[in-house]
């Protein structure tokens, strides 16, 4: 049951009938994992610990720097120097006293990833490294959870979600994000340090990550196993298969 604390803080969303209190207790059931809390982080980590997640587990090893603060709304100058991870959930816990948020100050690797995988429900990727990116598919995709994976640079940007649940249908024919990217070195060389980056942008695939995110928790119907892409110069979405690589050695 929902407290009446509950009730009043999430009435606009549990008055929706996709969502309800069904949806709701789902939300505050759920463990979700962030990885990487930059420019993509942010947003969703606001909007989920707004909407009730019971249990975040934010995840990064970086400090922020003042070449951050363009986009990286959540940090001010008092943050520099500081671990990103701690920063946001020290202000998101400010925010939202009744979720449960658990600090991971450190770059995942292969063993901690595979800990934290096991641990949640939804993994989140909004890092900016492709090696990180093809670790948490794996782990994602070995322990069964929905991976939401999103990148941006410039005015373009993209989403992926895994959902092995949801999608058996086409399950045999769509790939992982390691048939997208098989190697580190089949990624583009372009990112937010190379090319630079428009915050908004990073503000709109952040939202869609978490608009995902809690759709899925809800049990509601998302894009699985297909590539979502911005274009922000022309402000429109696109969607496309992602064929399977039937050498991949995750999801084949
Ligand atoms: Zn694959």
């Amino acid at each position: 049951m929902l407290t009446t604390n509950e009730q009043l803080k999430y009435q606009r969303q549990i008055m929706l009938k996709q969502i309800g209190e069904q949806g709701q207790l789902a939300l505050r059931k759920a463990k979700v994992m962030i990885v990487g809390l930059g420019g993509l982080g942010h947003p969703v980590a606001m909007y989920l610990a707004a909407a009730g997640i019971g249990e975040l587990f934010l995840a990064d090893g970086d400090v922020v720097d003042i070449s951050n603060l363009q986009r990286q709304v959540l940090f001010s100058a008092d943050d520099i120097g500081e671990n990103k991870a701690q920063r946001v959930a020290d202000k998101l816990q400010v925010q939202n006293q009744d979720i449960d948020i658990e600090v991971i100050d450190e770059m995942l690797d292969e063993e901690s990833a595979d800990y934290y995988c096991s641990l949640v429900d939804i993994v989140i990727d909004c890092t900016d490294n492709i090696s990180t990116r093809l670790l948490l598919n794996k782990q994602a995709f070995t322990h069964g959870k929905t991976l939401i994976s999103g990148a941006a640079t410039g005015f373009d940007g993209q989403c992926f979600v895994l959902n092995r649940h949801l999608h058996t249908d086409n399950k045999q024919t769509s790939g992982c994000y390691q048939c997208l990217i098989p190697t580190a070195q089949d990624a583009p060389a372009l990112n937010c340090s190379t090319v630079g980056i428009l915050g908004p942008v990073l503000g709109i695939i952040g939202a869609m990550q978490a608009l995902l995110c809690i759709k899925v928790i809800c049990g509601l119907s998302v894009p699985s196993q297909k590539l979502m892409v911005f274009d922000g110069m022309y402000q429109q979405w696109q969607e496309f298969n992602i064929t399977a690589n039937e050498q991949c050695p995750i999801c084949r």
